[in-house]
This record gives C-alpha cells, structure tokens and sequence, in this order.
C-alpha cells in the first residue's frame, strides 16, 4: 500500500517505521524544516519500548536514556515521601523490560535515522498539510504550497492542532484547565548538591505540582512545573517565561526542587488545554492517531507512549483487512485504551493538587500508609498499563 503521514513527531516516525518495516510505501509530511524536538524530557513505559524495541531500537535507546530506580511521589515543602514505586531491575523483572527517561530530541533522531537507513526518500520536510479529499479508491493530501500526494491511506499524525483532524470532522474547541506549564532541562553537574534521587519524583503541593528526573544518561535533569492559573497563556510549547516568575511559583519548595527550578535558566511555559473526546477517528481511508485523536494531560507521562502503540497497532490491522475495515479494527482495539488513559490523566491533576488541608493529609496518609504496608499493591495498580503488549494485541 502507498500510505501517506501527516506530521514528524514521534508518533507519525513510529507509524513510518512500523509501515515500512512491512513492505509498504511511505511518505511522511512535516511542517517545519529541521525536524528537531524540543529541549524537554520523556518517560518511556515498558508499554512503550516494547514497541520500538521490537522495531531495532534497543540498543540505540539503551545508550541514550536514563534508567531510574523508581518513582517516587512527595510532599513539595517538607520533601516527605508519599508513596513509591521501584523501578530498576524490579521493573524488568515485573514487566519484562526497563522503564526509561530519555531526551525528546535523542528519541526524535533515533526514530529519523530507523526510518532513512529503510527508506530514504521517506521524510519531506517544510511540508505543512492544508487538507484532504478522498473517493472510493484514493486519498490525496493538499500541501500549503499547493501540491498534491494520493494514496491509499492518509493518517493524521500532526498533534493536539491536525489539520487532518479538522479536515475529516471540522474545528475541535480547546478547553484551558486552568493550568500552566513550566519546562526546562539542567546540566546534571550543576545540581550535584541539590539532593536529586536517580527516580522520578512528583513533587505535590496545593494547586501545584512538579517533576524532576534525570535524560540522556543522566546528563541533563529534567524540569516540570504545573501551576493553577486563570490567565491564558499560549498552547505552544516554545513560549519563554521569566525566572522571577518561575522563582515566585517554585522558590519556596523544599531546597531541592527550588534548587532544580532556580537553575533553569531558559524556562518555557504553556497552557494546558484539553479537547472532548472525538466519535471518530476515522473516515474512508483517512485516520488519526497520537494527539491528533486523544491529546490528554501530561498527567500520566502516557501521551507519547499511545501514539507508539497506535502505531503498531495500526499497522498490524492493515495486515489484518482492507481498508476501511482495517480502521475499524484498528479504532475498535485502540479507542478504549486511550480513553481510559486520557480519563487517569485527567484523574491525577485532582490528585496531584489536592489543596483542603484536612483531605489532603488523608490522601497523603493514606498514601504512606499504603505504601508501607502493601508495596506490592501500588506497583500492580499500574500494570494494565505498563504490561499492556500492543505487538500483540490483535
Ligand atoms: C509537559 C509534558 C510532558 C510529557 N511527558 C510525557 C512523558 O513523559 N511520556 C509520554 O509518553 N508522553 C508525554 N507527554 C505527551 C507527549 O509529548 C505527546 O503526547 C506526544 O508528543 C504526541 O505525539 P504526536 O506524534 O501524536 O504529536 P506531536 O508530538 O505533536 O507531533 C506532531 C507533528 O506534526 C507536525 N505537524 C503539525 N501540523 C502539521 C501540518 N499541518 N502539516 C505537517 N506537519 C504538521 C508537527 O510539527 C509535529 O512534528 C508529555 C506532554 C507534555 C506537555
């Protein structure tokens, strides 16, 4: 099959690999001209690496993440700890392989260099999608410049705002949750005395919370901040935000997480919207996946890890049927998933920043009490998630 992809971004080069690596012609799309990522981090699940090791990239993955001990949730002022759960080789041994914290960027040019080394002439860039027709036989993609691409199939993998999207069931509204978001990335040697744990930690706080944890090695830390806010601010990741401003939200956190947020010295901030959930994601021989069809809060570090099992499992229903059947199957498997994981993400924020005092010490206490008795049980809330095999799954 010719199958055309809308959008560069990890989910639109996993489904290119994955495509690929079954036989079929593919052209990828993307807007912007380098194809970088942004400076920011990304937590990869056993669900997720099952996928793109079974596509080649254990090894170059294995050399360029950080492999945390565990992940740890505490109290943003006194630093407690809430609740844990391990990591490391208990992870291998529960799930049957590692958890990993990598760099965007090196995720990014990893999947970029797998899916050139298959097939070069893949990736077109400074190519923006404007819209879409199809019939019966044929889908054919509208670039900005005015130059058309037919195929067999076209799937939108082009983020929170597709064009592909908007083409097949029109403009879907952002909702703001009155949320914003800090990021930023630290030289790890410049915080050798701040205290940080070789875990993920979620730091809590009333309408607050945080997250630091190591990428690329253990080089660079990585900085999270989400605050509740009235105020609008752009959906874009790129927008710079101001250290006094980051100072006044983080500075007064317990010494390690202020320590982590003080060196940021470029922070960007955005606003966290949320789209409702769409009918469909398919039409004809057009599909969505990743953002484009489930974007969710960051709440669950899940986003990108469902747009890498959509792929796969998109492309092993196109083994399955024609197409549109094969959509059919592939919405059918995909859709409850992604839903559920949507729901959790969204769940956490009210956890997260829990701010009546008398129910926010319960839940805390709970949490350690919890912890401390019955380790085993907070790892297994999480396993239909991390055990979940999409290579198999049909
Ligand atoms: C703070 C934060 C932390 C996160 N942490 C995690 C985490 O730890 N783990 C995790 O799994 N997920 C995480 N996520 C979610 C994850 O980043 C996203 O879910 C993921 O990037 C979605 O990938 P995608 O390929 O669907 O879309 P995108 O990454 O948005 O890629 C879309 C691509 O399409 C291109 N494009 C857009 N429009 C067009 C067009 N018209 N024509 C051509 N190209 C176009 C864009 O330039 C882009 O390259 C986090 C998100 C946030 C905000």
């Amino acid at each position: 099959m010719k199958i055309l992809i809308a959008g560069g971004g990890i989910g639109g080069l996993t489904a290119a690999l994955a495509l690929l690596a079954k036989g079929h012609e593919v052209l990828l799309f993307e807007q912007n001209a380098d194809m970088g990522e942004v400076g920011a981090g990304l937590q990869l699940g056993p669900n997720a690496l099952r996928v793109l090791f079974s596509l080649g990239l254990e090894e170059a993955l294995t050399q360029v993440s950080f492999e945390p001990q565990g992940i740890e949730l505490r109290d943003h002022a006194s630093g407690r700890l809430l609740t844990q759960i391990p990591l490391g080789e208990r992870a291998r041994a529960r799930y049957g392989l590692p958890y990993f914290h990598i760099h965007r960027a090196d995720l990014h040019r990893l999947l970029r260099e797998a899916v050139a080394a298959r097939s070069p002439g893949t990736i077109r860039t400074e190519a923006k999608v404007n819209g879409l027709y199809q019939n019966a036989g044929s889908a054919t993609l509208i670039l900005e410049d005015g130059a058309v691409e037919s195929g067999d199939l076209i799937v939108g993998a082009d983020g929170i705002h597709s064009a592909v999207r908007t083409a097949l069931f029109g403009a879907q509204k952002p909702i703001f949750k009155k949320m914003m978001a800090w990021r930023g990335l630290v030289p790890a040697e410049r915080l050798k005395d701040a205290g940080l744990r070789p875990v993920v930690t979620s730091w809590l706080a009333p309408h607050a919370h945080a997250i630091t944890y190591y990428v690329r090695g253990g080089e660079l830390v990585n900085f999270v901040g989400v605050v509740e806010r009235d105020t609008w601010v752009s959906e874009a990741w790129m927008e710079p935000g101001s250290r006094e401003e980051l100072r006044r939200d983080f500075g007064s956190w317990h010494p390690t997480l202020s320590t982590v947020a003080e060196a940021v010295e470029k922070p960007f901030r955005w606003a966290l919207h949320a789209r409702a959930p769409l009918a469909s994601w398919s039409s004809g021989r057009v599909t969505l996946l990743g953002d484009a069809c489930h974007p969710m809060l960051p709440f669950l570090a899940q986003g990108a890890a469902m747009a890498i099992e959509d792929a796969c499992i998109l492309t092993a229903s196109l083994e399955t049927a024609p197409v549109p059947d094969a959509l059919a199957r592939y919405e059918a498997v995909r859709k409850p998933r992604a839903s559920k994981v949507q729901a959790q993400s969204e769940a956490n924020a009210g956890l997260f920043h829990l701010a009546h005092p008398v129910m926010r010490r319960g839940v805390h206490f709970a949490m350690a009490a919890g912890s401390k008795l019955l380790p085993g049980f907070t790892a297994s809330r999480y396993d239909w998630l991390m055990k979940y095999d999409a290579t198999e799954a049909l």
